[in-house]
């Protein structure tokens, strides 16, 4: 699990690094559903505390990456080419992390399983489906329960 401390120091040096350190600025915040963001109005990057504490340090570091390509590149580039190759000099290998948690950023459905295991859809999924962390066969005692959540319309700048 990523320490914290260490998490911020790294988040500190890219932002003195790749941007204004006088206006960027980071943060923690408390998050369940999604790993990191990037808030343009605010001009700051947070990570989800509680997942960071999860997260090994090499995830945790590819969170910071992928906000930071996010700060550098505008929100008008969402997750297109510009933001692709802004993130890709950064280091950002754009690796599906942990149930796809910096994936799923955008996904409106996210159910959870009787032992509390995240999953997330874009789409409502159409059958009952049971927790593959839970049991590699279908299996009712482990169905998901899906709620879609509110995104914001101007995603760009949420992800
Ligand atoms: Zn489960
Ligand atoms: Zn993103």
């Amino acid at each position: 699990m990523a320490d914290l401390d260490r998490v911020r120091r790294w988040a500190d040096a890219l932002i003195a690094l790749h941007l204004d350190p006088s206006v960027w600025s980071f943060g923690f915040d408390r998050a369940t559903t999604r790993a990191g963001l990037c808030s343009y109005s605010m001009h700051r990057i947070t990570v989800s505390r509680h997942l960071a504490s999860r997260y090994e340090d090499d995830e945790i570091h590819q969170v910071l990456l992928h906000e930071v390509a996010h700060a550098i590149a505008g929100p008008r580039a969402g997750h297109g080419p510009r933001w692709k190759a802004v993130a890709s000099d950064l280091g950002y290998e754009g690796k599906r992390l942990h149930g796809g948690a910096i994936a799923d950023e955008l996904a409106p459905w996210v159910g959870s399983c009787p032992n509390g295991h995240t999953h997330f859809r874009y789409r409502k999924p159409t059958r009952a489906l049971s927790c593959a962390k839970c049991s590699r066969r279908f299996d009712l005692r482990f169905q998901i329960e899906w709620d879609r959540r509110e995104l914001p319309r101007t995603a760009a700048s949420r992800a």
